[in-house]
């Protein structure tokens, strides 16, 4: 959490709002300066080649590991979340970036494609090129496992990247580029850039190759409106309003126990976190009470032993108390917890159940340790009201024998079966999503692609017996050709004739 000064970000613990550290606010010119050093070294940067660029990968990766009590303490104290939660935040980012700097080679190799008859004289090539300079937007609530998936692809296709923290984490944000540079001795590939909104619509506007943005759905609309102004492409990771659907067939006591991590996991505080559960009505009491009596066990505090940590921005506190509300007032019922359960910073767990399905709790992001579990009568009921939403990030589903179909009729980027969130733990899984969640991908081989330029290279190696790229063809040639054409196509001599054809 950052207490702010206007020319200053002062970064503060949301538990006792001890400071952490202080960085200057960047304007348009710093940000340029930035932009233009990252420029500068983007060259040599990609002359490295894969080879090259994994041995500096790793070296960060292995840095970050020997180091990893500091990170784990840094984003506990920035974040406020528990330290098991910041563990496993480290432990995804030395995946990905293991992952990134293995995989970029082979992914991003030249690649030969078939040229088709006509062209026979040719070979074709694909190669992916990188965009130069790569501008990185990120959130809060993640502030290490979130930025490094754009920012490890972007490098590992040989891009040199400006990274933004959010003005909530710019310690863990300055700690990520500052051991880059110590383990690489390259301080200009990976630089940071600290402010608030108007910073990274400067970063927008700086002229970079792209923009991976992570953050709320509101603020990507205005970075693609900033970026569109240069035509400056965009990649959108934007908020989620993830649905878990709980079939009558499904092992209830690992959904139960599944939907209570990931529902109020990190307060809570996931953009891939479960918001909404569909359970079918034959099971729903069962699994219900089996919810209920899991999370009324969690403690939520700032103590060490608490599962559940403080709301790490002033502001959130408030909108899950209005969504609380709002649920009720319509209807909706509370089965643990309720609007006394927000004690700002601290949020304990709310769950809610039978909440009309256009309430705020199930159409916005509520981005609190609340629950909304409303039974459905049968599978396809929850699919179709899963898929009644904006967003279209992740989903879950739990079901013995009808996961998988269940699961391909989602709407959405990601889905985990009998498990949840466990696709953003597969570097190799593309990670991204539909609707009002963006678009582009992070992660696995699209993730790779995101930063390149796609370069197509046809390369003529015989010289062809009739040539119609030509003004040098003649009548004759071409209507042989499109004879050709018409038996390649299996329209045959005597296929249909189109009024005007030869
Ligand atoms: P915000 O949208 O508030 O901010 C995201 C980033 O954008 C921050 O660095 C912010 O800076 C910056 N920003 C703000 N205004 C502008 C602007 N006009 N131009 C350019 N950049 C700007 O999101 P939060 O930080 O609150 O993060 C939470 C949100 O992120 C949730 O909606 C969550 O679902 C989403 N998220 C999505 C993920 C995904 O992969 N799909 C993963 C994680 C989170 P500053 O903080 O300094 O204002």
């Amino acid at each position: 959490m950052t207490v702010t000064a206007p020319d200053q970000l002062v970064s503060a613990d949301p538990r006792d709002g001890r400071t952490l550290g202080q960085y200057p606010v960047h304007g348009t010119a710093e940000v340029s300066e930035r932009v233009d050093a990252a420029r500068a070294a983007a060259p040599a940067w990609a002359r490295l080649g894969h080879a090259g660029r994994a041995r500096d990968l790793d070296a960060w990766r292995r840095l970050i590991l020997r180091r990893v009590g500091e990170l784990v303490r840094l984003i506990s104290a920035e974040t406020g979340k528990t330290r098991a939660d910041a563990q496993l935040e480290v432990i995804l980012v030395a995946d990905h970036l293991r992952w990134a700097a293995a995989h970029a080679g082979r992914v991003l190799r030249p690649r030969r494609v078939p040229t088709g008859m006509l062209m026979f004289h040719h070979t074709a090539t694909v190669e992916h090129h990188p965009l130069g300079v790569v501008g990185v937007i990120g959130p809060w609530n993640y502030p290490a496992f979130i930025p490094v998936g754009p920012v490890a692809h972007a490098l590992a296709a040989g891009n040199t990247v400006v990274f933004k923290p959010s003005e909530y984490t710019p310690a863990a944000g300055a700690w990520l580029v500052a051991t880059f540079a110590e383990a690489t001795g390259r301080p200009d590939v990976l630089q940071a850039v600290f402010g608030r909104g108007d910073t990274g619509a400067a970063l927008c506007r700086s002229g970079v190759d792209k923009i991976a943005f992570t953050g709320s759905t509101e603020t990507g609309k205005r970075v693609m409106a900033a970026c569109a102004e240069n035509l400056t492409p965009v990649l959108l990771e934007c908020g989620g309003k993830d649905a878990v659907i709980v079939d009558r067939d499904a092992d209830l006591d690992s959904a139960a126990d599944a939907v209570v991590w990931g529902g109020l996991a990190n307060a809570g505080q996931t953009c891939i976190g479960v918001e909404r559960v569909y359970v079918h009505q034959d099971v729903a009491d069962r699994f219900t009470e089996t919810v209920v009596d899991r999370a009324a066990a969690l403690r939520t505090g700032p103590g060490p032993d608490a599962h559940i940590g403080p709301m790490a921005t002033p502001g959130q506190p408030g909108i899950v108390l209005d969504h609380i509300r709002d649920a009720l007032s319509r209807g909706g019922r509370a089965l643990l917890g309720g609007p006394e359960s927000v004690r700002a910073p601290y949020v304990s767990p709310v769950i809610l159940a039978d909440v009309p399905e256009d309430a705020d709790v199930l159409t916005r992001e509520t981005f609190g340790p609340v629950l909304v579990i409303n039974r459905v009568r049968s599978a396809a009921e929850a699919v179709e009201r899963a898929n009644a939403c904006a967003y279209g990030l992740g989903a879950a589903v739990f079901s013995r024998t009808q996961a998988t179909a269940i699961a391909r009729r989602l709407r959405v980027g990601m889905v985990s079966v009998n498990s949840v969130l466990a696709f953003a733990g597969i570097p190799a899984l593309p990670f991204g999503g539909t609707g009002a969640s963006g678009f582009g991908r992070v992660h696995g081989p699209e993730g790779l692609r995101e930063f390149t330029r796609t370069h197509s290279v046809a390369r003529q190696w015989l010289r062809p017996p009739v040539q119609p790229l030509s003004f040098r063809r003649s009548d004759r040639t071409m209507d042989a050709l499109v004879r050709l054409v018409r038996v390649v196509h299996g329209a045959g001599r005597s296929g249909p004739r189109q009024p005007g054809s030869r």
